[in-house]
């Protein structure tokens, strides 16, 4: 693997751009629920973690993204541990689908804004 194909399959942004997105996503994006930072082992459930909105890992990568000067933040959020494992690697639309969403009442009119401006881009 060449230098050139390493950062383009990047998945972690860099810390300035994680920030900036720790300081918008005060709440998990999906279910509303006030999170943990840092990431906490007594309580799991409720830690920030990393969420990638795109669901193939060969697709839209922060590595590309920062190559051409997009904004990450767009593709990139925080969201709490038990989404984050319930959703794996889905799509959005197809997650809201799941018990899960539906029991919670996770729905593209309830998340957060920029993962709606997702959705309308890339999944529909
Ligand atoms: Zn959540």
């Amino acid at each position: 693997m060449n230098e050139e194909t390493k950062k383009v399959k990047t998945t972690r942004p860099p810390d300035d751009v994680l920030e900036k997105i720790r300081g918008r996503d005060t709440v998990c994006v999906y279910c509303g629920k006030k999170m943990i930072y840092p990431w906490s082992k007594s309580n799991i459930a409720d830690s920030a973690e990393i969420e990638h909105l795109n669901h193939r890992k060969d697709w839209d990568s922060v590595g590309s993204y920062i190559r051409d000067g997009k904004d990450v933040s767009t593709i990139v959020a925080y969201c709490c541990h038990t989404c984050n494992s319930d959703r794996r690697d889905q799509s959005l639309l197809e997650w809201f689908k799941t018990p899960y969403c539906t029991s919670k009442n996770i729905k593209y009119d309830t998340v957060a804004a920029f993962v709606r401006d997702y959705i309308d881009a890339y999944e529909k």
